[in-house]
């Protein structure tokens, strides 16, 4: 063989590994994003029995409390953290934003808001679901006297609900970590427009409240806004993981329950202390509590009605 067809067979077989290659990354990223898009917890239907006892549930209460979480808006599409087998926990290592990590590491924040960035756009374009907006229109017909949400995607208030504390704020709202001045999300997301012309990154995958998952090198070269006011550090106006929710908002929702006849929870395991309380409360009070959740909650035990379903599966069927 000649030196001339040896290079050759070398160029050939290299080619030939890299299409191989390249083959392989398409069908292993495929599997990825198809195994990413599934947020959406299984459940069985509800049957009549459970929903005959839920409609005569809500049908006693005169000031009936709502309490709902991440089950809500996972049927939205919008992943969450601790479903079964497709919540983050489930199926990746990453870990949520600590609060005092942002606080104090300008890198972290760095990090938080190239992801925020790259996801915001579907996140912002997340629409209510059959649940939301049959727990909105309850709320128009006195069916709902007030409803507090552990969600901060908005999409109750999007669903038209006015009688609501989002108890963990929102992700439309911007807040300075100096002034306190707050700020409109597509706001800001214009300013890092502005910014970061020259920048993108590809997006790995989908998490939770507008993050998604890039290479951490990407990271280097993104810009962060600054307040437009002050010049201060910006951070999304929800409480992270390890913080507390304001003791106004604490104070405000407990007095609500005080007054309530009947807890509806909705989409949520009852996992974080932070909506708990007002259960246990309730509890206390005497208060009869109905649930409706996929899979267990801390507050099965004192549950007078319990259906394990999907919150738009129930709410379709309750008229
Ligand atoms: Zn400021």
């Amino acid at each position: 063989i000649s030196r001339f067809s040896i290079m050759d067979v070398v160029k050939t077989v290299s080619i030939l590994s890299r299409n191989h290659a390249k083959v392989f990354l398409r069908f292993y990223s495929n599997k990825q994003s198809e195994h990413l898009l599934k947020y959406r917890p299984s459940s069985l239907p509800p049957s009549d029995e459970d929903l005959e006892r839920l409609r005569n549930f809500i049908s006693k209460r005169r000031k009936l409390f709502v309490l709902s979480g991440a089950g809500l808006s996972t049927e939205s599409g919008i992943p969450d953290y601790r479903s079964k087998d497709v919540g983050l926990y489930a199926r990746t290592n990453h870990k949520p934003m600590q609060h005092q990590d942002f606080v104090k590491s300008a890198d972290k924040r760095k990090i938080y808001w190239a992801r925020s960035y790259l996801g915001w756009a579907k996140y912002d374009a997340w629409k209510p679901n059959a649940a939301h907006v049959k727990l909105a229109a309850m709320e128009k017909d006195g069916r709902v006297e007030w409803h507090t949400t552990q969600n901060v995607d908005g999409l109750m208030v999007k669903a038209g609900a006015e009688q609501l504390t989002e108890l963990h704020g929102q992700m439309r709202r911007v807040v300075c970590m100096r002034c306190n001045g707050l700020l409109d999300r597509n706001v800001m997301q214009k300013d890092m427009d502005a910014l970061n012309k020259h920048w993108s990154a590809e997006v790995l995958g989908y998490g939770p409240d507008a993050d998604v998952f890039i290479r951490e090198e990407d990271v280097i070269d993104f810009n962060v806004p600054a307040c437009r006011k002050c010049g201060g550090d910006l951070k999304p106006n929800v409480t992270f993981f390890g913080d507390n929710v304001p003791r106004s908002k604490v104070t405000f929702v407990r007095s609500i329950v005080d007054k309530c006849d009947g807890v509806l929870v909705v989409g949520s395991s009852l996992h974080v202390w932070s909506g708990y309380r007002f259960i246990t409360q309730a509890h206390e009070l005497g208060v009869p509590i109905a649930i409706v959740n996929v899979g267990e909650t801390r507050a099965d035990k004192f549950a007078a009605v319990k259906i394990d379903a999907l919150c738009t599966d129930v709410f379709r069927a309750i008229e």
